[in-house]
């Protein structure tokens, strides 16, 4: 099952591909977490990442695909993958489909989750007590939804074009949303796929 899962910052993506990880044993990867890591190791790369990720700006499509390039050859993603965080721009939706095609890995499924502007900022700030990110305050938070908005958004339509992308609602207990993302993979994956 390779499985990409769009939506805004606070829609639950992290969340959900932690639960999704487990049912289809398959590894979660999430950029953020993978620039988070970098971040907190101290690399060059981090160092460069970290202001950019606390003014909820996106980090350049040039580190991004090196990262992915890089998780993507590990030997684990051989039984599929779910991603979450990539591809957040049209280029960068472009340039996954390559990856995956020369790897003859095509997605099964493109899954989106749909939360209201308030229910967001709410979970934002809900998190930003609990785990301290140091992008989950105001500014950030804003600019990251605009990001959304204007740069991820379009990757929609990119995926609706490929018969690949299904909505989900995800506003719900987490088990609801947990059973609409598999019926909602169900009803684009192809068949003879796992
Ligand atoms: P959220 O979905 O709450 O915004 P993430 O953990 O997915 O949180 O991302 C945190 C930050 O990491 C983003 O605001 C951005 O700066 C950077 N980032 C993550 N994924 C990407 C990506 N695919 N392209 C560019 N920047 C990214």
């Amino acid at each position: 099952m390779r499985l990409v899962l769009l939506g805004p910052p606070g829609s639950g993506k992290g969340t959900q591909a932690a639960r999704l990880q487990k049912h289809f044993r398959i590894p979660h990867i999430s950029t953020g977490d993978l620039l988070r890591a970098e971040v907190a190791a101290g690399t060059p790369l981090g160092l460069k990442a970290k202001e950019v990720m606390d003014r909820g700006e996106l980090v350049s499509d040039e580190i991004l695909l090196g990262m992915l390039e890089a998780r993507l050859s590990q030997e684990d993603v051989v039984k599929g993958f779910i991603l979450d965080g990539y591809p957040r721009n049209l280029v960068q939706a472009a340039a996954l489909e390559e990856l995956l095609n020369k790897i003859n890995q095509p997605l099964d499924a493109v899954v989106q989750l749909e939360v209201d502007a308030d229910s967001l900022n709410k979970r934002i700030a809900m998190r930003s007590a609990v785990q301290g990110r140091t992008d989950d305050n105001p500014d950030s938070v804003r600019k990251r939804l605009e990001v959304f908005r204007e740069s991820t958004a379009p990757v929609s339509g990119f995926y609706e074009a490929r018969g690949k992308l299904a909505l989900v609602n995800g506003i719900g207990t987490l088990d609801k949303v947990t059973d609409d993302i598999q019926s909602a993979i169900d009803s684009v994956k192809p068949p003879e796929s796992d």
